[in-house]
């Protein structure tokens, strides 16, 4: 029988989540939902030089938002809590049961040590590597005597311990993107399992975690993939091979250009966020910006992500969680990375936007709109996000494409009105005017009635007396509008009404002349 699905997202909480973490995410996500699994949140956070304080609740935060949820985890507890590594207090006992058993070694090496070590290598052009080639000419349990190690440890020297890697030997696995992945030793140094401070390195409490929270599959990010022939071999030292999770390595998020991995500075240069929620560094005090703030869509962040590196081989571009869900499959992840694109993020978040329920889009753009100083009814402004809704991919697009439904214009676009309003335009918007004043007489107040009497009449007499359509419908708009852009005519009559059309049109007479 196949181990419940068990997976784990394992942050290091050092600094923002950078969007292909949360991609990360996603697909353990939906791989764990789709078997039925559970999905967990491991907090990282061994190395105390690199830890930011914030970054933990950051995450927190950022999947709350995203409506990414967690079975269990910190923040949500579980039969295997506490899920934050710096509160875990096992791992000493791993590291030593590995040197009991000849798998790890005592180094007492001092980091001034390795560094003379590496920059003489450096002036020879060779590379200095902790290796089957050098451990014995070094400080370490393998090359002192038992007595000499001892009376190290008892003295207090500082130590770390280090894997042993056997000498020029291949490591193989198999991983569920790439397939058969063959690393030799030699190519490998003997990395630092525990170290002086007292706390594991990653590869250690990364490894002994998941197995300990019976972790069925690692699914991250192509970064890990160097490290994964050291946590293959921790399995077989400790002897846990049988019980080894499938490893899946996904390919990078590339940078709009395709070279490259998709960095902050790309974001910063091309205008766009790579974290969810906007940061602020706690030391620099920088800013920068999160796909919450910049007005995405939680929905439409997911899909968009989902979609970066997978696909289920049909052209379906949108897809609900629950459809995201049924669909997903390690098999369909690129082997490639995937080029970011800003143009299709936005493309997104207008499709997820479009879905949204008019009233509840007012709801959200009531708050816009007091801060520019204007009160609206709800129903008017549904009205209004109803006409312009299809033009926005943002709630902040809005008042750009909406303002005259608010307040007349208070300048008109100079290269419109150099292109319509000449001739005799203004005469003729005079005499446009005398007919819908006695039209809004005549319908006392209905606007609807209005806005369509109008616009039979506009059409009508401009075909009667033989006038440039485009010219006098431009006037009007440039009128009510302020510019040569907005919805169709009759609907802004039809919403700011009779009254405000009439005043808007004699406005623009005084201001443009006659
Ligand atoms: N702590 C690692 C990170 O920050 C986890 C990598 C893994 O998933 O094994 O990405």
């Amino acid at each position: 029988m196949q181990p419940k699905v068990r997976v784990r997202f394992a942050p290091s909480p050092t600094g923002p989540l950078h969007i292909g973490g949360v991609r990360t995410a996603i697909y353990n996500y939906l791989y764990a939902k789709k078997f039925n699994g559970d999905f967990i949140l491991r907090i990282e956070d061994t190395d105390q030089t690199r830890f930011v304080s914030g970054a933990e609740d950051y995450i927190i935060e950022a999947f709350k938002w995203l409506n990414i949820t967690f079975d269990e985890g910190v923040g949500v507890g579980g039969i295997h809590a506490p899920y934050r590594q710096s509160e875990r207090t096992m791992y000493r006992n791993f590291a030593l049961e590995l040197v009991e058993k000849g798998w790890a070694y005592y180094a007492f090496d001092t980091p001034q040590e390795l560094d003379d070590l590496r920059k003489q290598n450096e002036a020879l052009k060779r590379n200095f590597q902790y290796d089957s080639t050098t451990r014995q000419g070094l400080r370490n349990s393998l090359s002192l005597s038992k007595e000499a190690v001892e009376d190290l440890i008892a003295a207090g020297e500082p130590y770390v311990i280090r894997f042993c890697f056997p000498a020029d030997t291949d490591v193989v696995f198999n991983d569920l993107v790439r397939g058969e992945v063959k690393f030799n030793t030699s190519l490998l140094d003997d990395k630092v399992l525990y170290k002086s401070d007292g706390l594991p390195t990653y590869h250690l409490a990364n490894v002994v975690d998941d197995h300990l929270m019976e972790i069925s599959h690692v699914i991250r990010g192509e970064e890990w993939l160097p490290s994964c022939p050291l946590h293959v071999m921790l399995y077989k030292a400790f002897g846990w091979s049988e019980d080894m999770p499938q490893f899946a390595h996904l390919p990078l998020l590339l940078k709009p250009e395709g070279s490259g991995k998709l960095s902050k500075r790309d974001g910063d240069r091309l205008g766009f966020p790579v974290f969810p929620l906007q940061w602020s560094d706690p030391k620099s005090g920088d800013v920068s910006s999160g796909y919450r703030e910049s007005g995405y869509i939680p929905q439409a962040v997911v899909n968009m992500l989902a979609l970066l590196g997978w696909n289920d081989g049909t052209e379906k571009e949108i897809y609900s969680m629950d459809e995201l869900i049924e669909a997903f499959s390690i098999d369909r992840i690129s082997k490639h990375g995937a080029k970011f694109d800003v143009a299709k993020a936005k493309w997104f978040n207008h499709q997820y936007f479009q879905k949204l329920a008019d009233d509840q889009i007012a709801k959200d753009y009531l708050p816009i709109l007091n801060s520019k100083g204007l009160n609206a009814d709800l129903d008017y402004v549904t009205s209004v996000v109803s006409l312009v809704k299809e033009r926005c991919d943002f709630l902040n697009d809005l008042w750009d494409n909406s303002y005259y439904f608010f307040k007349a214009p208070e300048t008109y676009d100079e290269k419109v009105v150099a292109k319509r309003w000449k001739d005799d335009a203004g005469k003729q918007m005079a005499e446009i005017l005398i007919h819908l004043r006695q039209m809004a007489e005549t319908e006392c107040g209905d606007d609807v009635l209005f806005a369509q009497n109008a616009d039979t009449f506009l059409h009508n007499h401009i075909t009667e007396q033989q006038l440039n359509m485009g010219q006098i419908m431009n006037c009007i708009r440039l009128a009510l509008v302020g510019e040569g852009k907005g919805v169709n005519l009759a609907d802004i009559m039809r919403l700011i009404g009779s009254g405000e059309t009439i005043r808007r049109i004699e406005k623009a007479i005084e201001v443009l002349g006659r």
